[in-house]
């Protein structure tokens, strides 16, 4: 589906001045499609309504060529497909894993890579969505970790991502027919834990996911989509203000000691700070409950007294534990741990009141798994501003 157009400039990260060559509206919001419209002839009076009009046939019917949208002027139209063009990140590699997990290799400005992974399940399909090139940290148990942070994602390469995937599930409604809400999804929920920290790509991830969580659009409640962090502690209240989705941590130690080696954004922000921040985390309730990400490494973490002191460090919080029995991946430091040690550590956190699913590893054989997640594009010689200024950041 996507134009073979070259690669434009996103406008949402370059400062107001319009940029040479046509605009990319993928990721922009309804306001600065509005400016830009404007900004290139669209009269004032009418652009409120031509927002909505290319919101819905862009994001609402999965529409990427303007002389679809019936709805338009000709002339208007053909104006449209002259300043504007309708670019999504490109699928360079496809694999389907034996249970039906597929990871979609996906190029972006500058020819950088980043993977996305659907995981189909019997009453939901989760597409798990990056927000940088390479990742700001450095977990110890994360195979983006080893991936120096090349640049974060635009708005629109990130939401870019749930429309490829749309388009693989083949999931657009029909042009002019209600946006799907009825009915089950394919694509049903959204987790922001793919490569990268999200919050340290924080504008982009906001805007991204308001596109995602719009009616007239791809109209995902606020409630199927999660964002993952490892702790960036003075970006969390704004998660819950600005972008309103479910908050999930990437927790997984019960000290310091072992955390700083783990999760080392626990230097700057440790254990008590993070659950400082958690603890009055504005949308937080028990129908919304914020969910505490334990990876079970051997001999690591995964001990009956570090399930004990987990229940205890959160208590008080509304909060759903996820154990991850470790993915490994080449070179990996750690093993995952035994199942009945894995099984054992459920049962003293289930016994303790909370939900503490095991999470399935899901697409291991096309190492499509949780932390499995890395691109061949490593930061080159360029210097990280050269890199940035060729994607408009
Ligand atoms: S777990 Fe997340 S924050 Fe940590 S290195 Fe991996 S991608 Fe980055």
């Amino acid at each position: 589906m996507t134009n073979t157009a070259p690669i434009t400039q996103d406008v949402l990260t370059i400062p107001r001045k319009l940029p040479e060559g046509p605009v990319n509206i993928v990721g922009l919001t309804r306001d600065r499609l509005r400016e830009v419209l404007i900004a290139h002839g669209t009269p004032e009076k009418q652009a409120r309504m031509r927002v909505n009009q290319i919101w819905q046939w862009v994001y609402g019917w999965g529409v990427r060529d303007f002389a679809e949208m019936t709805n338009l002027s000709k002339a208007y139209r053909a104006e449209l497909a002259e300043k504007f063009v309708i670019q999504i990140p490109e699928i360079v590699n496809r694999e389907i894993s034996a249970d039906g997990t597929r990871k979609y290799l996906v190029r972006i400005a500058g020819g950088h890579e980043v993977e996305v992974v659907y995981i189909p399940e019997t009453d939901r399909g989760t597409l798990c969505i990056s927000s940088q090139v390479g990742c700001t940290l450095t977990c110890s148990f994360c195979h983006t970790g080893t991936q120096k942070l090349v640049r974060n994602l635009t708005a629109g390469e990130i939401i870019g991502q749930v429309m490829l995937a749309r388009d693989d599930l083949d999931e657009w409604p029909t042009k002019g027919q209600g946006f799907g809400t009825e009915g089950p999804r394919l694509l049903s929920n959204i987790v922001l834990m793919g490569m990268g920290e999200p919050l340290y790509n924080f504008d982009n991830v906001r805007d991204a996911m308001k596109i995602a969580m719009d009616g007239e659009g791809i109209a995902l409640s606020r409630r199927r989509i999660t964002l993952s962090t490892s702790g960036i502690v003075p970006e969390i209240h704004k998660t819950a203000e600005e972008i309103g989705c479910m908050l999930a941590v990437s927790f997984h130690a019960t000290t310091d000691e072992v955390r700083d080696k783990l999760v080392p954004i626990n230097r700057k922000w440790n254990i008590a700070a993070l659950l400082e921040a958690l603890r009055d985390y504005p949308k937080a309730s028990n129908s919304e409950r914020i969910t505490f990400e334990y990876v079970m490494l051997k001999d690591v973490n995964d001990s009956d007294e570090d399930a004990r002191r987990l229940v205890k460090l959160i208590k008080g919080i509304p909060a759903k534990i996820n154990l991850i029995p470790f993915n490994e991946w080449p070179g990996a430091p750690h093993q995952r741990s035994d199942w009945e040690r894995i099984e054992r550590f459920a049962d003293i956190v289930y016994k303790a009141g909370y939900a503490s699913p095991i999470r399935t590893p899901r697409g291991e054989d096309i190492m499509a798994a949780c932390g499995q997640l890395k691109s061949a594009t490593e930061r080159a010689r360029k210097s990280r501003k050269d890199i940035e200024a060729e994607a408009g950041l």
